[in-house]
């Protein structure tokens, strides 16, 4: 069975799907995750984050394996350096290009096909898992939204101001909703669930609930 969670940044998303596949004992696919490691493996290796192919071939030879929380790129422990603000910028560079795209796709459906999922990012449930049992797209406020990456960032960098974070969420927002390749939007058949102003505990009952209608 395979549940997907697709939405904005800061959404929530990542959280809720961790602790929903924990609640369901699923497995638990953070797709968000793969796209960083592949733009900053690309800022790595001075790759030109506008050149399709080039982004596409680094996606395809890269060794992304995800373990619960934790990814693994090319053997080392790159959990915590895909969390930057920088990471994130660069996935939404390099997810622009369909040829990373296909390689990330396929990958993400090998994990699918193994076992009982919840995945999350922006087209699971509408390219990657067209066929999944439940399909939410979870939303919140712009503002909401920033300010829960803030809190999240702050954690590790104390003097990122808020409005810098809101700008960067708006810009992401704008780049994966207009891209021509799986821009974001809800599948047709997804449950649209708004997360501002929930407490995490909330979200989390009402998506077991729907999980297990
Ligand atoms: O969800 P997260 O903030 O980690 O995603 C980082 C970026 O990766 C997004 O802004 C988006 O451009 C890209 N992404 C995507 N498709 C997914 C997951 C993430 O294009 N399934």
């Amino acid at each position: 069975m395979i549940i997907t969670l697709d939405g904005p940044a800061g959404s929530g998303k990542s959280t809720a799907a961790r602790r929903l596949a924990d609640e369901l004992g699923f497995r638990f696919l953070n797709t968000g995750a793969m796209y960083r490691a592949v733009g900053l493996l690309c800022e790595q290796s001075g790759t030109d984050l506008t050149d399709a192919d080039a982004c596409g071939r680094t996606a395809a030879s890269a060794q992304l394996v995800q373990t619960g929380d934790r990814l693994s790129v090319n053997g080392e422990d790159w959990t915590a350096l895909v969390r930057s603000p920088a990471a994130a910028t660069a996935a939404s560079a390099v997810a622009v290009h369909p040829p990373v795209r296909t390689a990330l796709v396929a990958l993400q459906r090998t994990v699918g096909a193994a076992g009982d999922t919840v995945t999350e990012g922006r087209d699971q449930g509408t390219i990657v898992f067209p066929d999944a049992a439940l399909k939410v797209f979870l939303t919140a406020d712009a503002e909401a939204r920033a300010e829960r990456r803030w809190r999240e960032l702050r954690e590790t960098d104390a003097n990122v101001p808020l409005a810098d974070v809101l700008a960067e969420v708006r810009d992401r927002d704008a780049r994966d909703e207009r891209r021509s390749a799986a821009p974001l939007i809800p599948a047709a058949d997804a449950v649209r669930y708004d997360t501002t102003g929930k407490p995490l505990e909330t979200v989390v009952a009402d998506l077991v609930a729907l999980a297990r209608e």
